[in-house]
């Protein structure tokens, strides 16, 4: 039998508290860190992204800001070695290399250890996936915004365009670094959009019709073949709908204001009745105008169900019958479109 005092380190002699080496020879023997003389960053000089092994990742970190962590991640630490710690100064050399001093501590079987390390950090610059193909003019799709018999309104462009950068905004922001707009061109006919990919060309064509009305249809086209697989590119045609929302449209006997449009029907609020309806697109004699582009009009008196306008360019007064929806009073403004010489009331 042996007791703890019999037991002695077989390296230095001195008592042990365990078998074998006592702690400070276990220490001695053990590379509890190693360093990497060196280690690279590779960025993208165009956007700045960062690669890690074989992905790209986009960051807003400077180089000053990555340093340390690129260093931090040289040493190599022996799983034994418990409250690490590393101390990091880095001193830049040139445009591509740093050179990091590292003083690393810890503590390991119950030893306190320190050791130093200096860093070769070489800051290399390679094109990113994304850049690469924006510059190659690669693309996997074209998103076409039209109308339907009359031209995109001006309305519709910019919130187009908006809903687009919206989309790609919130995918690069989770990842989807190659779902990117390469290009936005307004033309005669509407607005073109150039996509890297064809999942943010399907979510832009879904998110235009959700907020604009309207429908789209897919149009692939066989451009080659890469790696024995097909490669397609798209045409994502959007049809904005000959009605737009808050157009104000002439019927047989009244005006309504379009509430909402598809290929087939129409909803609209119905200005003298003051309700909703469905129409159908045939039933509608003209398009007066667009409430967006009303101007006020004052309202003179209110009396006998009548309502005295002032007509906004004369100066003159306009009668018109006052709808319960209106719900105006004298000294107040209303919305008006000019139908000829008619004073339409919008919402
Ligand atoms: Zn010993
Ligand atoms: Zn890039």
């Amino acid at each position: 039998m042996t007791t703890i005092k019999d037991r002695f380190c077989p390296k230095c002699g001195k008592p042990s508290d365990a078998d074998g080496l006592c702690a400070a020879c276990r220490v001695a023997d053990t590379p509890w860190a190693v360093c990497d003389t060196r280690v690279t960053s590779t960025h993208c000089p165009g956007c700045g992204a960062t690669k890690q092994v074989n992905t790209w990742t986009d960051t807003n970190r400077e180089r000053a800001d990555l340093a340390p962590d690129l260093a931090r991640s040289a040493v190599h630490f022996h799983p034994d070695v418990k409250r690490r710690s590393i101390a990091v100064s880095v001193r830049d050399l040139s445009a591509n290399r740093s050179r990091a001093y590292l003083t690393i501590t810890g503590i390991l079987y119950g030893q306190p250890v320190e050791k130093e390390c200096m860093v070769e950090l070489a800051w290399h610059r390679e094109q990113c996936d994304r850049c690469n193909r924006i510059t190659g003019s690669y693309y996997e799709g074209i998103v076409q915004v039209r109308a339907e018999e009359r031209d995109i309104s001006p309305f519709e462009m910019q919130k187009a365009a908006a809903i687009a950068t919206q989309i790609e905004d919130s995918l690069q922001q989770g990842g989807e670094r190659l779902s990117f707009i390469s290009d936005m061109t307004e033309n005669r006919d509407g607005l073109d959009i150039t996509v890297g990919s064809q999942h943010i060309g399907l979510l832009i064509v879904q998110g235009i019709t959700a907020q604009l009305g309207g429908r789209y249809t897919t149009h692939p086209k066989l451009v080659g073949e890469k790696n024995g697989r097909q490669l397609f590119r798209i045409t994502y045609l959007v049809r904005l709908p000959r009605y737009q929302r808050h157009d104000v449209v002439k019927l047989s006997r009244t005006y309504a204001e379009v509430e909402q449009a598809d290929s087939r029907s129409v909803r609209v609020f119905d200005l003298s009745e003051g309700r909703n309806r469905a129409i159908k697109e045939e039933e509608i004699v003209r398009l007066v105008g667009n409430a967006r582009n009303a101007e006020p009009a004052l309202v003179a008196y209110v009396a006998h169900g009548m309502l005295g306008l002032l007509e906004p360019a004369t100066g003159a007064t306009i009668e018109i019958q006052e709808r319960p929806w209106m719900a105006v009073r004298a000294g107040e403004n209303v919305q008006v479109l000019r139908d000829g010489g008619t004073l339409v009331v919008v919402r």
